[in-house]
């Protein structure tokens, strides 16, 4: 049993884990940098260690400054949250050369994960169905031209090690592919620090489908269902729920169970989602995420259960707490992502909260680092916080997701708030009939928010 975890993170995803540790009668570590120094994750802690200035790479991304807080803490392992170094395998490399806990799987499977080329190559030998696309990495223009003339306009080139939406470029047709091909390849090296790409179908109508996982390290996991995350500005979620509208149970269990099988097959150690298009019935394997997911609450909602509960559990060797059979669903649950932005443009809206009031009552969540009076630095990324309703069904949690949005106060900054206003007068979001495309269409038509 660990007695004491450091939280390699910050805002809400670090209250998140403060508040497991906490029910679980263990000692936690806040890290901050110098413009979080007011931040409630600190305030929360049980202790808090400063850990350099307000740039994420020379604090949260400082790989000797959160190892020399450790020490100086006694924490003995880190939960590393999502975003940061939450991907990183050196990181979890370092950790363990130190004698610490990392809790997420080991450094091999994130390495593997994070090469997309490498991760699909992966999921395929282990009988997970993936976007038609090339065998591999495609290292010219030349070898582009021919994989795309092959299997059809539109594709989709994407960076190896692309993430948050950044690398992937889409040729709708052979005027389009040198460009695509070129930028692609410049992005992945300008931010990820790879120009290795690869090619895929452009799948033109496909909603996004991702399958929560859980292995316990030792060769056996689960599936918690799955989560639509079909509405997307820019290839960034912005709303997601649990279940999907329109998937079936059947569809459910043959995917899920493929899916456990697959971590299984390589034991797997903790969370992971496998994200997936999905298109006239059929699922692609897109990438996995080695780590808990921004809208992992909406898979706890329908299930009751903790999973960072259950990841601090599986770090410290102990067996999943539930089996597949346990996993029974029950009703519906929806999560909205409030940035500090502002709305039509997403203009990052940092500063002072002048008021903020959550709202409460059955069936509502609100995963939150703000309060009255605090300044969100500009730092950082731009969510603020994650509203999360469940209900017995998708029409009672859309109606008490009205409900608690019209509660919701936050004064003094803009925040992306009327998006979810004016999304929930839309018919499509009613009834759920939507595919990626349809949220970034539905702005272009100038909606009033
Ligand atoms: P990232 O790692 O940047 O999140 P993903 O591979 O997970 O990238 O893709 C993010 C989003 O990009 C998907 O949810 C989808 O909207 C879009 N996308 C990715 N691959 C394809 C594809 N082959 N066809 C159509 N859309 C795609």
């Amino acid at each position: 049993m660990f007695n004491k975890i450091l939280i390699a993170n910050r805002g809400e995803i670090a209250l998140r884990v403060i508040r497991a540790c906490r029910e679980m009668g263990i000692k936690s570590v806040a890290v901050h940098s110098t413009a979080d120094a007011d931040a409630m994750h600190v305030r929360m802690a049980d202790e808090s260690v400063c850990i350099g200035p307000a740039a994420g790479t020379q604090s949260y991304l400082s790989i000797p400054n959160l190892i020399s807080a450790c020490e100086i803490t006694g924490a003995e392992a880190i939960h590393p949250g999502y975003g940061f170094l939450s991907e990183n395998a050196n990181f979890v490399q370092v950790i363990e050369d130190h004698g610490l806990k990392f809790i997420g799987p080991t450094a091999e499977h994130i390495r593997i994960m994070g090469d997309k080329i490498t991760a699909k190559e992966t999921m395929r030998k282990l009988g997970v169905p993936c976007v038609p696309g090339s065998d591999g990495g495609v290292e010219t223009i030349e070898e582009a031209r021919k994989i795309a003339a092959d299997m059809g306009y539109p594709v989709i080139i994407k960076a190896t090690a692309g993430g948050g939406g950044r690398g992937m470029k889409v040729a709708t047709s052979a005027d389009d592919i040198d460009v695509a091909f070129s930028t692609a390849r410049s992005e992945g090296q300008s931010v990820f620090g790879n120009p290795d790409v690869y090619i895929e179908k452009y799948l033109q109508l496909p909603r996004h489908i991702e399958v929560q996982v859980f292995g316990d390290g030792k060769g056996h996991a689960v599936h918690l269902g799955e989560r639509d995350c079909s509405l997307q500005r820019r290839h960034q979620k912005v709303f997601e729920e649990a279940p999907s509208p329109v998937i079936t149970d059947e569809q459910r269990q043959r995917i899920g169970k493929i899916c456990a099988d697959a971590v299984a097959g390589i034991g797997y150690a903790g969370a992971g989602t496998i994200e997936f298009l999905f298109e006239n019935g059929e699922f692609y394997f897109i990438e996995m995420n080695t780590r808990l997911q921004v809208e992992h609450p909406v898979t706890e909602a329908i299930f009751g259960i903790d999973l960072v509960r259950e990841q601090i559990r599986v770090a410290e060797g102990l067996p999943l707490s539930f089996a597949q059979e346990d996993l029974v669903i029950n009703g519906h649950a929806i999560e909205c992502r409030i940035n500090a932005e502002k709305v039509p443009e997403f203009r990052p809206s940092p500063g002072r909260v002048a008021q903020y009031h959550a709202p409460g009552g059955l069936g509502v969540r609100m995963d939150s680092a703000i309060y009255d009076g605090y300044t969100i630095p500009p730092h950082y990324d731009s969510l603020i916080g994650k509203l999360i309703v469940h209900g017995a069904d998708r029409p009672t949690a859309l109606a008490r997701l009205e409900r608690a949005l019209s509660e919701l106060v936050v004064d003094g900054i803009d925040t992306t708030l009327p998006l979810f206003h004016a999304l929930l007068r839309e018919e499509a979001v009613q009834t759920g009939d939507y595919t990626i495309h349809w949220l970034e269409q539905w702005l272009e038509t100038g909606p009033d928010i």
